[in-house]
């Protein structure tokens, strides 16, 4: 069973309120922030390594990023990867999420023959949920969301038990497939401090442009329909008041406001 696990570093959710946005381009300027790993991508690798560990196969990650994540995904290979492969190119930056799955779709089929493809239903930080279903477009396979179950069957398919707003729903289908995994899936596994110091005599494959033999126009900010316009802070239009006076002519008040906002029935 060959398993491809995609997963997103991202900027560490503590220093959220201060990253500096690029104001010619309206990206993020991630320099200096430390990454993390976001908790359903370390769900969509325990996943594959719990797959792997019963059926014998090899688990590959890949990921999406600048150079600087490449601390955060040797986590992956202690937590018992096999391998890494790191997207990473100057003409990468600014993706949306069109040309980052059309980026990392290239990586997967470079990789060669894989039975599962694993993502986090949503990262953590843009969380469209977008990028597992065009990954499964670009490799022309089929694609499940939401999965809480996944159940090898005989005869190359699978079976998954996937949420839905009001339950859940079991489904079967070919293998490969694409699965994007929910939160309560399984719990991911810790990685110990001699883990990690272990993965870190290990290689990580950098694979850039050059590598993938992308199209220049459908890769980074050129291959991006999503343009962003604007990007501002909102302002915060909710203010408190205090009235004050007897508590009669404060409820009096209090009323003539709320009929003025339209709020109460005059
Ligand atoms: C115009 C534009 C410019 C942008 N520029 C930048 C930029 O310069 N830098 C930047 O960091 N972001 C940038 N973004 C955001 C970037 O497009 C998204 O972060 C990225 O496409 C993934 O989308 P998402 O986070 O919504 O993933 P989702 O669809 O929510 O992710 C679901 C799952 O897909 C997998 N996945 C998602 N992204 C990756 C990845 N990169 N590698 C491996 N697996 C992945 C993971 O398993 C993840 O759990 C830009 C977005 C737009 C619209």
């Amino acid at each position: 069973m060959k398993i491809v696990v995609c997963v997103k570093p991202i900027p560490d959710p503590s220093y959220w309120a201060r990253l500096p946005l690029d104001p010619k381009t309206h990206t993020l300027r991630r320099e200096g922030i430390p990454n993390v790993l976001g908790l359903l991508d370390k769900c969509a690798l325990e996943e594959a390594l719990r797959i792997r560990d019963s059926c014998g196969g090899k688990v590959t990650v890949v990921s999406m990023a600048p150079l600087s994540t490449l601390g955060t995904l040797y986590q992956t290979l202690a937590m018992g990867a096999d391998e890494v492969v790191l997207l990473s190119d100057r003409c990468f930056a600014g993706a949306d999420t069109l040309a980052t799955s059309y980026v990392l779709a290239t990586a997967i089929k470079k990789l060669g023959q894989y039975h599962l493809v694993l993502c986090g239903d949503k990262s953590l930080d843009v969380g469209t949920g977008q990028v597992a279903p065009q990954v499964a477009e670009f490799l022309a396979i089929p694609h499940v969301c939401h999965v809480l179950k996944i159940d090898l069957l005989d005869g190359g398919r699978v079976r998954v038990k996937a949420k839905t707003d009001d339950g859940h729903i079991i489904l079967e289908t070919d293998l490969p497939a694409v699965l994007a995994v929910h939160r309560g899936i399984n719990q991911p596994r810790l990685v110990s401090l001699m883990g990690l110091v272990a993965a870190r005599e290990r290689e990580i494959k950098v694979w850039g442009a050059s590598d993938l033999e992308v199209d220049p126009a459908r890769v980074g900010l050129v291959g991006s329909p999503t343009q962003v316009a604007q990007v501002f802070a909102p302002q915060r239009r909710r203010r408190g008041e205090l009235l004050q006076g007897e508590a009669e002519e404060m409820v009096r008040s209090l009323m003539a406001r709320l009929e003025q906002a339209g709020v109460m029935p005059t």
